[in-house]
């Protein structure tokens, strides 16, 4: 879908996967005005499928496009296009329990601009792509870097949107950390290198007790969908549940350690090395973190009742 001259956009078509052709002068090759989404379609054990809250996506999305001046679909539109994209490719939703349908809406300046200045047009487009989980759920614990001196976002910036331009400054660092044999980058804040922010492509969360605590979002960290549901269900099961700036300090004191997203789900972090001090976090069987892991993994994929309207079902 191409926005019109209003801002507006019309339906789209659906076309076979395959390379688009794209104006040289684009705002999203030359200055990076783009965004990305991501969500899964998942199969119920009685072989439907359903899309985990793609209104919240679409929300995000739509306030990402704010701020880089880009035209977005209407909330209608985003969800009634994510559903066409994934009926269309049903057959390729993997069977229960098996993997997901991984959904990628982009959203981007298109239209012709020589000036360094937002596009005239925006694109709309999604496509779609059978995956199983990144971390493979709590399987596989996730060993973290936290980086010292690179920050993922500064206050002001646009961390706190999937702007595109986010994700390839820290490519450096985390193909340098996965050579020495971690999972993943930490990153601390841009001030005062002390607070903890988020992965490179997760948020993240410590237990302790009986209370979960994640770092507000604050303009440098990507509000979640998955935090905020993990949020709301620690809440319901009884445990307390913080937004909270959390010191490294204070983190490396954790009893346990878990990071969410669409792709990784809710991974628990079996350690955390910070200025070369390594420290291990409790991981799995009667851990918090594989409580919640198991209420979120049971809604989503159709095992337990939707009674909070988080699932959009296919027939729809
Ligand atoms: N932080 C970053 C930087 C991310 O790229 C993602 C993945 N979208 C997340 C957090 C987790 O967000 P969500 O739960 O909406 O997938």
């Amino acid at each position: 879908m191409k926005s019109n001259p209003d801002g507006t956009f019309s339906d789209g078509a659906l076309v076979p996967f395959g390379t688009i052709e794209i104006n040289p002068h684009s705002s999203v090759l030359n200055y990076g005005q783009g965004l990305f989404e991501g969500m899964k379609a998942y199969r119920t054990p009685t072989g439907e499928v359903q899309i985990f809250r793609p209104e919240e996506n679409a929300i995000r999305m739509q306030m990402g496009a704010e701020r880089l001046l880009m035209a977005s679909p209407t909330v209608d539109q985003y969800v009634d296009a994510v559903k066409q994209v994934v009926r269309a490719n049903m057959r390729w939703v993997p069977p229960h329990g098996k993997g997901t349908l991984y959904i990628r809406p982009l959203l981007f300046g298109s239209g012709s601009v020589m000036g360094i200045a937002p596009a005239p047009q925006t694109t709309f487009l999604i496509f779609t792509n059978p995956i199983a989980n990144a971390y493979k759920g709590t399987s596989t614990s996730l060993s973290l870097l936290v980086h010292h001196s690179l920050p993922r976002a500064f206050p002001g910036g646009t961390g706190g949107i999937k702007n595109i331009s986010n994700y390839s400054p820290v490519f450096q660092v985390v193909k340098e950390a996965k050579a020495k044999g971690f999972s993943d980058v930490l990153f601390l804040d841009a001030v005062e290198h002390k607070y903890v922010e988020e992965v490179s492509s997760c948020n993240v969360f410590i237990v302790k007790g009986d209370k979960i605590s994640t770092s507000p979002t604050a303009g440098t960290i990507l509000p979640g969908v998955t935090r905020k549901s993990i949020l709301q269900l620690a809440l319901e099961l009884g445990y307390q549940a913080e937004e909270i700036r959390i010191s490294v300090d204070e983190f490396l004191e954790a009893d346990e350690v878990f990071c969410t997203g669409t792709a990784v789900g809710i991974s628990d972090v079996c350690s955390a090395t910070y200025m070369d001090k390594k420290v291990e976090f409790k991981t799995g069987e009667n851990t918090v973190t594989r409580k919640l892991f198991e209420t979120i993994r049971g809604i989503q994929n159709g095992l337990t009742e939707d009674n909070r309207g988080w699932l959009a079902a296919m027939h729809t």
